[in-house]
C-alpha cells in the first residue's frame, strides 16, 4: 500500500478549506440538517444510499411527518414502515430500519447508540453510513467512504481508479478535521455532489483547487456506451376487484418487492374466474438490476373468495390501499389505471 503521509501534508489545508467552503455554500436547507437529530441523520443516510438526494428530499419529510422522533417510531409496524417507503426502491432498507429501531428500543433504552462498535452492528449500517452518523450527528471524528469521497480523495492525490477501498479508508481518515468534523463531512459531502461530480467538474469553484494534482484536469471515467442487459423477471398477476375492494397478497418469498402487497398470481387463482371481460395490461419497469415485465390482468369477481394459497391475503377497500406498501408501478396502474 502507497504510504499516502507524503502527498497529505496538506491535510488541515484541505479540511479546513472544506469547512470553510461549507459555511458559505454548503446545501444548508436540507431537511436532515434541520435542527440535527441522530435518527434524522440515520433515516437520511438510509435513504440516501441508493437513492439521490433530490428523489430522498420528499420520502424523507413523510417519513419525519408520521414518525418525528426515534420515541415516535417505537411502535411502527414493518408494514407502517415499507408503504412510507413505497416508490424509493431497495426496500432493504426499509426492513432494516425496522429491525435496527427494535434493537434500539430492546438494547438501548430506546436511545441511538453512540459508539461507533454499537452503531455499526445495527442492520443496514455499513462503516460509512457510522460513520457519517458519528461525525454528523455526534460531532465525533468518525471518516466517511461514499462514492463522492472516493472520486475527490482519487482526483485531488492523483490515485488510480482502482486503487484498493482499504487505502482509500486511510486518506479519509487523514484528511479528516479532527476540529470540525460535524461541518467537515456535510462540507465534502456537498463538495462531491455539487462540484467535484462524475462529469460536470466544476474546478473553478472547488475549494481545494490550489492542492488538487487533477486540478483542471481531471481524469473522467465516461461510462461505457453499450447497456448492461438487465436479467428479466415476468410476472403473471391477477388483480381481483368485488365492488371496492382489491384483492391483494404481501410478497414473502421473493428477492425483489419482500413485505410488500401486490396482486396474486394469475397461477393460483381458478381459472373460472378469468372470463372473456378480464383485462390485461402490460407493465414494463426497470429496477436497478433487474427487468420487470409484468402481465397485470384484471378482472371484477360476483363474490369475495379466499385463494387458496399459504401467502397471507387480504381484500382491501381502494381507499385504504395508501396505507399499504404497494410497488411503484403497481401503485401507479391502481391510482390511474
Ligand atoms: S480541483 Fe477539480 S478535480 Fe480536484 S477535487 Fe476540486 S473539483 Fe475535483
Amino acid at each position: 500500500m502507497s504510504k499516502p503521509s507524503l502527498k497529505i501534508k496538506t491535510n488541515s489545508n484541505f479540511s479546513d478549506s472544506i469547512v470553510e467552503w461549507y459555511k458559505i455554500y454548503g446545501r444548508h436547507d436540507l431537511p436532515w440538517r434541520n435542527s440535527v437529530t441522530p435518527y434524522k441523520v440515520w433515516i437520511s443516510e438510509i435513504m440516501l444510499q441508493q437513492t439521490q438526494v433530490k428523489t430522498a428530499i420528499p420520502y424523507f419529510k413523510k417519513f419525519v411527518r408520521k414518525f418525528p422522533t426515534l420515541r415516535s417510531l417505537k411502535n411502527a409496524s414493518e408494514d407502517e414502515i415499507l408503504s412510507l417507503w413505497s416508490g424509493l426502491g431497495f426496500y432493504k432498507r426499509a426492513r432494516n430500519i425496522f429491525a435496527a429501531k427494535e434493537i434500539i428500543f430492546d438494547q438501548f433504552n430506546g436511545k441511538f447508540p453512540t459508539t461507533f462498535e454499537k452503531i455499526i452492528k445495527l442492520p443496514g449500517i455499513g462503516r460509512s453510513t457510522a460513520g457519517a452518523i458519528l461525525s454528523i450527528a455526534f460531532n465525533n471524528g468518525t471518516p466517511i467512504l461514499d462514492g463522492n469521497v472516493k472520486r475527490i480523495i482519487v482526483r485531488h492525490f492523483d490515485l488510480p481508479e482502482n486503487t484498493k477501498d482499504k487505502e482509500l479508508w486511510n486518506y479519509s481518515g487523514i484528511m479528516l478535521s479532527k476540529n470540525d468534523p460535524f461541518i467537515y463531512t456535510q462540507g465534502i459531502m456537498d463538495v462531491g455532489a455539487m462540484i467535484c461530480r462524475p462529469i460536470d467538474v466544476s474546478c473553478n469553484d472547488c475549494p481545494v483547487s490550489s492542492t488538487c494534482l487533477q486540478a483542471f484536469k481531471p481524469k473522467i471515467k465516461l461510462r461505457n456506451n453499450v447497456k448492461a442487459v438487465k436479467p428479466v423477471i415476468e410476472m403473471n398477476l391477477l388483480l381481483c376487484r368485488h365492488d371496492n375492494e382489491l384483492l391483494l397478497k404481501k410478497i414473502d418469498d421473493q428477492e425483489i418487492w419482500r413485505g410488500l402487497w401486490i396482486p396474486l398470481e394469475k397461477s393460483v387463482i381458478s381459472k373460472k374466474i378469468i372470463t372473456n371481460k378480464t383485462k390485461l395490461t402490460k407493465i414494463e419497469h426497470h429496477l436497478t438490476h433487474r427487468f420487470l415485465k409484468i402481465n397485470l390482468y384484471e378482472t371484477h369477481v360476483k363474490s369475495k373468495f379466499k385463494p387458496r394459497s399459504n401467502e397471507e391475503s387480504k381484500w382491501i377497500h381502494i381507499k385504504k390501499i395508501k396505507k399499504f406498501a404497494i410497488p411503484a408501478p403497481i401503485r401507479a396502474y391502481l391510482e390511474n389505471g
